[in-house]
């Protein structure tokens, strides 16, 4: 039996033509002989009916603070809707389907609501329906803890969901259909020319999801990884292009088995509602590792996760995302720091994993900067990345002039 795993996204099941082109994907690869297990999010995206969001705003309504077991069975309830709907879509395109919820599907998860790690599938009901010819038809991002509690994955846990069936039933590939053409040099949205990475290593776009590339969840790839098993990110509609395949070798592609290296640069990501927060050097005159050190227990206490830290003697500056700069200032506040804020930055990153080590990367950041005439309000950078803070603002054009830079687009040779 050659299993394949199929995962559509919301915006891939949005609407009846929609649904029936999923369900077409799928009866054209079990006419061709595969065993796909099919693999659902919720429909639509944001404020549409049954989407995630929709559902969490609802209960928000009733109480700000809702509880997170029923806030998690709620949640759960948008990939049952848009399973259901296609399970029935497929037996009207006579292909016998079956819908399972994470439970019934087998999915076992710690206790965490809202952000459960799976612990393990046990794959026996997932396999005797394909046994039978059913396609089973399983809800994304949700799963059973040990005690039979309903838990969800976290944002875009789908992927993962589409990735931890893969291994567990080892499968040949997981495709990941989505409303974009693959992974790109830059989100298509914002950057016009974006080019089509067709392949690239599971480091490549673990780098560029950590980093905000929201095409797949970076679990979902480390776990794919872990499997060795390849991944393919794909479009729904575009079936002519075959997407970007994500493996370390070009062996299930072309038959033969030569490596695919991390290039010097794969692509520029964002992200974007981010408060920049400055404590200087009045604040820091006098015993100054001491209030560092005061500043970050504080933080942590409340459990607050900051992010691009930079410490130096008499400044100290970091970043949190903007739904907590209130909370930030109040912890601050009451142990008599009154830090300076910088609203509405973004986040840019420069992702290659081949960087490390590679002089001039940074001059080009700087200089495609100032070609543009936007300020760095911040930089930090690691082995496989360069990052830079810019006002909200200047964002897309940052974002853009970077990747003409380093010549990702379509119309160039990088
Ligand atoms: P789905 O509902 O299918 O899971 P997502 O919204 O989670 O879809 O992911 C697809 C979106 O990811 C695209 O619509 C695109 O705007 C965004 N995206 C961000 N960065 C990239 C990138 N580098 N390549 C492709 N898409 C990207
Ligand atoms: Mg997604």
């Amino acid at each position: 039996m050659k299993i394949i795993i199929q995962k559509f996204g919301g915006t891939s099941l949005a609407t009846q033509e929609l649904r029936e082109k999923v369900a077409a994907i799928v009866k054209k690869s079990k006419e061709e002989g595969l065993a796909p297990v099919v693999v659902v999010s919720a429909i639509g995206r944001n404020e549409d009916p049954y989407a995630t969001d929709t559902l969490l705003n609802m209960i928000k309504k009733t109480n700000t603070n809702p509880s997170l077991r029923e806030t998690d069975m709620l949640l759960a309830c948008g990939e049952l809707i848009s399973g259901v709907l296609l399970v029935n879509q497929l037996l009207a395109m006579d292909v016998k389907a079956h819908y399972m919820s994470g439970q019934q599907a087998g999915i076992v998860t710690d206790g965490q609501y809202g952000a459960a790690h799976i612990l393990y599938v046990d794959v026996k009901n997932l396999i005797s329906l394909l046994e039978n010819n059913i396609t089973p038809v399983v809800a994304g991002f949700q799963g059973v803890s040990e005690n039979n509690e309903i838990t969800t994955l976290g944002r875009g846990g789908s992927d993962i969901t589409a990735s931890a069936l893969g291994a567990a039933l080892q499968a040949d590939i997981v495709d990941i259909f989505t409303d974009v053409e693959g992974v790109m040099t830059a989100d298509p949205r914002i950057v016009k020319n974006a080019r089509l990475l067709d392949a690239v290593t599971y480091n490549e776009i673990c780098q560029l999801a950590r980093e905000g590339a929201k095409v797949v969840h970076p679990r979902a790839i480390e776990i794919a990884m872990q499997g060795n098993i390849p991944l393919r990110v794909r479009s729904t509609t575009q079936l002519d292009s075959a997407g970007t395949l994500v493996t370390n070798s070009l062996r299930s592609a072309y038959g033969a088995a030569p490596m695919i290296r991390d290039r010097l640069i794969t692509g520029v990501t964002y992200a974007s509602h981010i408060v920049q927060v400055k404590i200087g050097n009045d604040t820091l005159e006098n015993e100054v590792a001491d209030i560092q050190l005061k500043v970050f227990q504080a933080l942590a206490k409340q459990d607050i996760s900051v992010d691009f830290i930079n410490v130096q003697p008499n400044m100290l500056v970091f970043t949190v995302p903007e739904d907590l700069a209130e909370v930030t200032v109040k912890i601050l506040n009451d142990i008599d720091i009154f830090p300076h804020l910088e609203f509405n930055c973004a986040k840019i990153a420069v992702v290659g994993a081949a960087m490390t080590g590679v002089p001039g990367i940074m001059a080009k950041i700087l200089e495609a900067l100032r070609d543009h005439n936007i300020p760095l309000l911040q930089s930090g950078d690691s082995y496989t990345n360069i990052w830079c803070l810019v006002a909200g603002k200047h964002m897309e054009e940052a974002l853009a002039a970077l990747h003409d830079k380093f010549a990702l687009g379509k119309n160039s040779d990088g």
